[in-house]
């Protein structure tokens, strides 16, 4: 099968549902205009079509027989950035862009199920193709919840992400955890308030703050094994309205990450500091932790399937790639199916298209879709064996 060439005749139509979805960014759980425009799709490609995570959809291709059913999953979302690309195709909304590349993997999927569509007796079972909602705050468990791994089962599951740090024409995967798990922690130390002039009647709970910070550094300097690394960043700190009053409390809010290190073990350590600096200090503390993500995995087969299928698409453009410590809501179907998540390559700089990841400059190189494209199709093939 020329998979070359039909990714080729349906290229204009790639770059006109890109550039749409770009022009037309929805924050998650709000994609309704993306949505409509997804499930019209799938349906005109006559899948049975579900909607399902309040604004996600999904699209069950079945095959020409019996056999597994593969997952192919696609993110809706934009972020809350305000676009500075002097482009045509420039978000329409004011604070909204389409800043992480999510624009790039819904043309590419849908494109995908398409041709896919059309050669659906080279498919020997299911393929879900599967858009998710709000990927940039943990959506997927909100589809695994409504049941989108069952009825049919599904055996696997592919996602891809658009990487503008790896060059155009470079697909990267490699086996194990590629992103991290992403634990929020909200931490409030609480003193007691009084006048800046006597603050030997208070407690100060700013002076307790500030040596949080400094001293949680240890747990990734001195503590932990640092080539299993993890990273405690404070995001957020509030306390205090006036020069002269010492506040009653801050808050401080932030993020631990790890990729193969133990969370639990982690997050004893943290409160280990904060309770001996706020005992210091005369201070108290209330602390809650919340998991955002789970370590993204790849299963090592997949994650070889994969490869040996980008050498065919990229040749020597193959490579293993960095992992990173951002999160990924993926991990939801990867900690339940074997999966495999991998990155093709969107950086270029002539085009200008290396801004990282939510920078207001982010762009993708275009020339990247039909990669994700010819990858995405030669995985489902390859899967059921019938390339
Ligand atoms: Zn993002
Ligand atoms: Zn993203």
């Amino acid at each position: 099968m020329d998979i070359d060439g039909r990714v080729r005749t349906h290229h204009d139509e790639l770059i006109q549902l890109r550039r749409d979805f770009h022009q037309h960014p929805e924050l998650g759980f709000q994609e309704h205009r993306t949505s409509k425009i997804i499930t019209d799709y799938l349906g005109d490609l006559g899948l049975d079509v579900k909607t399902m995570a309040q604004t996600g959809a999904v699209g069950l291709l079945r095959g020409s027989a019996e056999g597994p059913t593969l997952l192919m999953r696609a993110d809706m979302d934009a972020i809350p950035v305000q676009e500075e690309n002097p482009v045509s195709y420039r978000s329409v909304h004011a604070g909204r862009m389409h800043g992480c590349g999510h624009d790039g993997h819904m043309a590419m999927l849908l494109v995908a199920a398409r041709i896919l569509a059309d050669c659906r007796d080279r498919v020997r079972g299911n393929i879900k193709f599967a858009f998710q909602p709000n990927e940039e705050d943990a959506g997927a468990h909100l589809m695994v919840d409504e049941g989108l791994l069952l009825d049919p089962g599904v055996d696997a599951a592919l996602g891809l992400h658009l990487w503008s740090s790896l060059e155009t024409g470079k697909v990267a995967v490699r086996p194990g955890p590629v992103m991290a798990a992403s634990h929020y922690f909200l931490l409030t130390v609480k003193g007691e308030g009084g006048h800046a002039g006597f603050a030997h009647h208070s407690v100060d709970p700013i002076a307790a703050s500030a040596e949080i910070v400094g001293s949680i550094q240890s747990i990734q300097t001195r503590e932990n094994d640092p080539t299993h690394p993890i990273v405690i960043m404070f995001c957020r700190v509030e306390g205090g309205s006036s020069p002269t009053i010492i506040p009653e409390k801050v808050e401080m809010e932030g993020s631990i990450r790890f990729l193969d290190s133990d969370g639990e073990a982690i997050r004893e350590s943290f409160e280990r500091v904060v309770r001996g600096v706020c005992e210091a200090h005369r201070a108290d503390y209330d602390l809650e932790f919340q998991v955002g993500n789970h370590v993204l995995a790849n299963d090592p087969s997949m994650a070889g399937f994969v490869r040996d299928v980008a050498k065919k698409v990229v040749g020597g453009g193959v490579t293993e790639g960095t992992r990173t410590m951002a999160g990924e809501d993926f991990s939801e179907f990867s900690m339940r199916v074997p999966s495999a998540f991998y990155f093709i390559g969107s950086g270029n700089r002539e085009k200008g298209t290396d801004y990282p990841h939510h920078h207001p400059r982010f762009d993708i190189d275009e020339d990247s879709l039909s990669i994700g494209v010819k990858m995405h199709i030669r995985t489902a093939l390859e899967f059921f064996g019938r390339l």
